[in-house]
């Protein structure tokens, strides 16, 4: 028997710890609706930012420190407490990969007839980033206040209004997206654990997200993850029969380390360009193994003991 397969017998909890599930009826719903979560096609993306702000305005997240970085045009750097949506600018150089037809309307064709000299020697690679409702999500995990909580649609939901501050879901996160909020004394929010809830007050209410509400090429897509998934796999078939031959998916494959994820994304390059971890791992995967050699290990210092003990003279 496999060590997976026999911590899986072993106790029940390493059943949320591993392989493909669905979350929420392991969460102990009975009947919930299909999971939902979102497929990202950064390929569309036109870096609007309009999924950045809807995500601000409709959660009153406050402003960040809005300046551009000396590397590109990315004005709002990453994931934290204040930015539940972050769309990277990334510039690098341009490689041949043919421009992706977004079937908009345009005033009439490109000119090719561009000196080479004077085509630009790099590209833009423009992507929305969000918590990736993980499917084993260790931040769920180790929050010991029940702060963080996986709701009916198996998403992962911070409710700060419990959260008691520890930041252990912080370091347990394996994409750096949940984040403790600073700013001065006296803010309630301010020490607290905050990321995007995949806006639980809009799902419960029948409606879609902000973001994607708000995003005007369809880049940020809401639904069904069964489905979402289905129509990733397409976008990438048709891309890579366009040529894009770099397209990919990334949190797609519910055997990848987090069992993949609610919130995943078409990519046009590795992750690590986008500043995401190429292979993320859930950090807590390996509790039971450390609860069952704690747990020996007590027994062992006991047993010690207690011979230690019965073999004293009298
Ligand atoms: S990405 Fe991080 S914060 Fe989001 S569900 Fe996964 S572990 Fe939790
Ligand atoms: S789902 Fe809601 S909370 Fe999450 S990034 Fe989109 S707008 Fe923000």
């Amino acid at each position: 028997m496999s060590l997976r397969d026999s911590l899986f017998n072993w106790d029940g909890m390493a059943n949320s710890l591993f392989g493909p599930l669905d979350p929420a009826p392991n969460a102990g719903y009975d009947d919930p609706p299909a999971r939902k979560g979102f497929f990202t096609d950064t390929s569309i993306c036109i870096g609007c930012k309009a999924c950045e702000v809807a995500c601000k305005e409709w959660n009153d997240v406050p402003e960040n420190v809005f300046a551009m970085l000396g590397t590109s045009y990315d004005n709002s750097h990453s994931l934290n407490a204040n930015q539940w949506r972050h769309v990277a600018f990334i510039e690098k150089p341009a490689k041949a990969t043919p421009p992706v037809d977004l079937g908009m309307p345009t005033l009439g064709a490109a000119p090719n007839d561009v000196p080479e000299e004077e085509k630009p020697d790099f590209q833009w690679l423009m992507s929305s980033d969000v918590c990736k409702h993980c499917t084993h999500a260790a931040c769920l995990d180790v929050c010991p206040t029940g702060s963080l909580f996986r709701s009916e649609f198996g998403t992962v939901v911070v409710q700060d209004d419990i959260c008691n501050g520890c930041g252990y879901c912080v370091a347990a996160c394996p994409y750096g997206v949940i984040d403790r909020r600073r700013g001065p004394d006296g803010d309630p929010s301010v020490g607290i654990a905050q990321k995007c809830t995949l806006c639980y007050d809009r799902l419960t209410d029948g409606q879609r997200p902000a973001c994607a509400q708000a995003c005007p090429t369809e880049s940020i897509l809401f639904g069904d993850v069964e489905e979402l998934r289905r129509t990733a796999n397409d976008r990438v078939a048709r891309l890579h029969e366009q040529g894009v031959m770099d397209a990919r998916l990334y949190g797609n494959d519910p055997d990848d380390g987090v069992g993949g994820t609610g919130a995943f994304f078409l990519l046009l390059d590795e992750p690590e360009v986008y500043g995401l971890p190429p292979d993320p791992v859930v950090t807590t995967k390996d509790l039971p193994t450390m609860y069952r050699r704690a747990g020996a290990a007590a027994l062992a210092l006991l047993a010690g003991a207690a011979v230690s003990f019965v073999g004293r003279r009298p």
